[in-house]
This record gives structure tokens, C-alpha cells and sequence, in this order.
């Protein structure tokens, strides 16, 4: 499921091929994707431009001067440019056409991805109750949201309202870099501890963007590779254990996250 990591990885492929291309048409394949209604989309978009683009956890919003362009990439979203000249990727729900020959697709293989349109970040943000963005925050607004908040560490973490882009699998990773286990309330960890936790959501979002989001070639050390039944941690050697939390499963080291 695309998380902060693979948002940023659309928005950077969306900033390098489709900002400022002017649309000539918007094709919705499959409206069950729209979190709107298919003339809000063509009166947003048609005869304008990408003119730029921000990330605030897992959504991506497009500037069109004026409004929004909101994508949500659900479980399997993607975006692809291509020629007018080939055939639309499979999947394809939503595609921008430009004035140059090429259009932007919005691929979605399952129906969770959602597209919608808004009048500013704020306003989408405060309707979508999104915490600060788990990159972009700083530490004083990441020691807020703890402060504010009884959860268990898991739990926090994948709560968007907490703080945005953090999901099942970097939450895991997130956890076993700050030895932290995952059954262990937000609210009782030390000041020393939160401190680490920010530094730690921070270099592994950033090394998951360095990636690109391809979880194949993790090195060793992290947890990432060993998220899996009979596998043993990379520091300590003990069994790597499956957990389950409100219906989530995750994976941690029962020996370095105790407690
Ligand atoms: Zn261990």
C-alpha cells in the first residue's frame, strides 16, 4: 500500500513530466474512483495546468490556480505518462490529457484510490482531520501530537490524524529502529525516547524515499526484509513475531522492542 515514501515517488514523477502542460481533456474511465462529481473535475481542470504540486502524508494535491487536484493512491494507485500513440495502462481510471501528446494516467487496480478536488490544503486538511505531515514536521509539533494523545505506539503512528504518511510497514520499521514495542503507549515513553522516535520516523521516510518505495533491496539491518513467519532479527538473532492490533498485522523483535 503506497505510503509517505511512494506518495513522494508520484509527486516527483508528476513534478517531472506533467507540471505546466496545458489539459485539453480530463477522461474518467471508471467513476466509482471520483470522491466528486465528473463535472467538478473537467470544470477544475480543463484549459488549465499542473502549476505545482505538495504532499501531505499519503495525498497529493494540484495546484490549478485556482483549486485543487486531490489524489489519493488507496492500496495500489500509481500514476504513468505516456504517448497518446500507445494504449492507456491497463487500469487506468482517470487520464489527463495534454496539449503536447502525452497524458498523465491515474491507474488504480483495486477501487480504494479516490479522487477529489478541494479550495486550499488547509481546508482539506482540517476536513480530513490529517495531523502534520510525518516528513515535514517539526519536533516541536511531532512532541504536540504525543503529548496530546493516549495510543499505543502502533496504533499512533497509523492514525493519520496523529501524524499524516506513516503506515503499516514503515510503522513497524519505525518502531524496531527506536526499539520501542509496539503495544507501548505513546503517552509513556520519555522525553529522550520521543526525540529518538522523530529522528527515527524521519531517516526512515527519508531512506524509504531515497528507494523510491521498492522495499526489494532493503539492506539487512532493518526490519523491512524479515517481515515474514520463521524469520530472525538482525540484531539479536531471536524469532521475528507476527502481532495482530486492531485487525493490523505487524512484525516486531520481541527481545530489542520489550518494552
Ligand atoms: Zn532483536
Amino acid at each position: 500500500m503506497p505510503e509517505l515514501p511512494e506518495v513522494e515517488t508520484f509527486k516527483r514523477y508528476l513534478d517531472k513530466t506533467s507540471l505546466k502542460q496545458l489539459i485539453t481533456e480530463v477522461k474518467v474511465t471508471d467513476d466509482r474512483i471520483l470522491n466528486t462529481e465528473e463535472i467538478n473535475l473537467s470544470q477544475l481542470l480543463n484549459g488549465k495546468r499542473f502549476e505545482s504540486s505538495t504532499r501531505h502524508g499519503k495525498y497529493l494535491l494540484i495546484y490549478l490556480k485556482p483549486g485543487y487536484l486531490v489524489l489519493h493512491f488507496g492500496m495500489s494507485g500509481d500514476l504513468e505518462y505516456y504517448d497518446t500513440k500507445e494504449e492507456p495502462p491497463k487500469f487506468s481510471k482517470v487520464i489527463f490529457h495534454f496539449t503536447n501528446g502525452f497524458n498523465l494516467a491515474y491507474i488504480s487496480i483495486r477501487m480504494f484510490g479516490k479522487v477529489s478536488v478541494a479550495n486550499s490544503i488547509e481546508e482539506f486538511i482540517e476536513y480530513k482531520k490529517l495531523g502534520p505531515d510525518a516528513y515535514k514536521m517539526t519536533l516541536e509539533e511531532f512532541q504536540e501530537a504525543v503529548q496530546r494523545r493516549s495510543a499505543i505506539a502502533k496504533n499512533a503512528l497509523l492514525n493519520q490524524s496523529f501524524i499524516a504518511g506513516v503506515g503499516n510497514i514503515y510503522s513497524d520499521e519505525i518502531l524496531f529502529r527506536t526499539k520501542i514495542n509496539p503495544k507501548t503507549n505513546i503517552n509513556s515513553l520519555s522525553e529522550g525516547k520521543v526525540k529518538e522516535l522523530y529522528t527515527n520516523i524521519k531517516e526512515v521516510l527519508e531512506f524509504g524515499i531515497k528507494k523510491k518505495g521498492d522495499l526489494s533491496t532493503y539492506p539487512n539491518e532493518f526490519l523491512i526484509p524479515h517481515r515474514k513467519k520463521e524469520e530472525q532479527c538482525p540484531i539479536c538473532n531471536s524469532d521475528i513475531t507476527r502481532f495482530e492490533i486492531s485487525g493490523r498485522h505487524g512484525f516486531f523483535c520481541p527481545s530489542c522492542q520489550s518494552n
